[in-house]
This record gives C-alpha cells, structure tokens and sequence, in this order.
C-alpha cells in the first residue's frame, strides 16, 4: 500500500521524540540513484529540524527538498516531478513546524523593509532582535516570499491554538498545489500519495494535518 513507508516514518519519530537515536550518519557503501523508500520530503530549513532524525531515515532512503517554510513552491514542485517521473518516488510528507520564522512576517512587510521603508525597517528590527538594514528597491527579486497567512506574531513565539491553525492552513495549500497539479498524477496506477505534517520543535514530534480542511482567510 502507498502509505506504508509514511507510517513507518511517523513510528520512527515517536522513537525519536523519546531520545533515540533513528539515523545512521555511517557511509552506507555504493546504493542506487532511486530513493530506497521511494518518498520524497518537502521540509522548512529551519536549524532545529533534523529531517534524517526525526524520521529515522538512512541514507539513500529519501529525497529531501528545503526551503524557508516547507512551501510548496514552483522549484520544490520541479523536484517533485522529476523525483516521481524519473526516481520512482510514490509518497510525499509535507513537514511544516511550530516556531516557523514564516509565522512572523508578512511578504509586504519585507519587501517594504528591504526597499527602506522606515517603519518596516523599524518594525522587522523589533521582530527579529537583529538591525534590519534596507538594500533599497530592486527589479531582481523574489516573486514572493510565501511568509504564511493570518495576522503575524513575534518571531519564535511559542506554539497556541492560532499559530497551530495557520501552520494547518499552509500545510494544506501545499498539500492542494500537490494534489492539483497536472503532472503529479495523485490517483490512478501510478498515483503518489500525500500527507502532511506539523513538527514540534519543543517536543520532537510530527502530527499529522487533516486534509481537506481550511486553509485561512484574509477576513
Ligand atoms: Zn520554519
């Protein structure tokens, strides 16, 4: 069954969250290109998530795509694509966390602050404890930043009912931008099947993410 590999990951994360030790960091000898799991993780770049230990993998079991947030974005769907077409990946875990920087900030909000607009400039300092310094306007930028939706908060606050609810909400759009996308086939003899998740950073531990369900408003 599809699924299989997903569960055994989240069985090892509860082995993680109560102190053992899941991966193996030994070079493992010659292994094949293919993922040996056949799954693939789009996962935040955030330092204190640990992707091999907190799902137990060994090397050469997964393919593992980072980026600020966990986002599904246009590069981490190219990854996805070629990973199932062409490496035989047939399950995705989609991990997002709690504590995540893309809580605090909103895409409007940096970009003002990296133009020079003063109060932004003023306000990105307080969040982050940092000088933010302004680099002025520039055509050569990201389209977005895909910081999350719902009203920011301070940088690093502790998991609560309203952080947790938007953490759902983006997994979801990535889990919909997964299921919707054309060359992702989700159903069918070659189907790929998709979960995701919230990691705890505080207690090391995933919970998984209903779907289908809300994913925010800007009401
Ligand atoms: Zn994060």
């Amino acid at each position: 069954m599809a699924t299989s590999m997903t569960d055994q990951y989240i069985a090892n994360n509860e082995k993680y969250a109560s102190g053992e030790t899941m991966h193996m960091p030994a070079y493992p000898g010659k292994q094949p290109i293919q993922p040996a799991k056949r799954i693939a993780v789009v996962a935040c770049m955030d330092a204190r998530l640990d992707v091999e230990d907190l799902l137990g993998l060994r090397t050469g079991d997964a393919h593992i795509i980072r980026n600020a947030g966990g986002v599904v974005t246009e590069d981490a769907i190219r990854c996805l694509i070629i990973s199932h077409h062409l490496l035989n990946t047939n399950e995705i875990m989609l991990i997002h966390h709690t504590r995540c920087g893309m809580l605090a900030f909103t895409d409007d909000l940096l970009k003002a602050g990296l133009e020079g607009d003063p109060a932004a400039e003023k306000l990105l300092g307080q969040v982050t404890g940092r000088a933010f310094t302004s680099c002025k306007k520039s055509v050569a930028t990201p389209a977005a930043f895909h910081a999350f939706r719902g009203l920011i908060e301070p940088l690093d606050a502790p998991r609560d009912a309203k952080n947790m609810e938007r953490l759902a909400w983006d997994v979801r759009r990535g889990m919909s931008s997964i299921l919707h996308h054309p060359w992702i086939p989700t159903s069918g003899s070659d189907a790929v099947a998709v979960r995701g998740f919230i990691y705890d950073v505080d207690i090391g531990k995933l919970e998984e993410v209903s779907y289908p369900g809300p994913m925010g408003s800007i009401g």
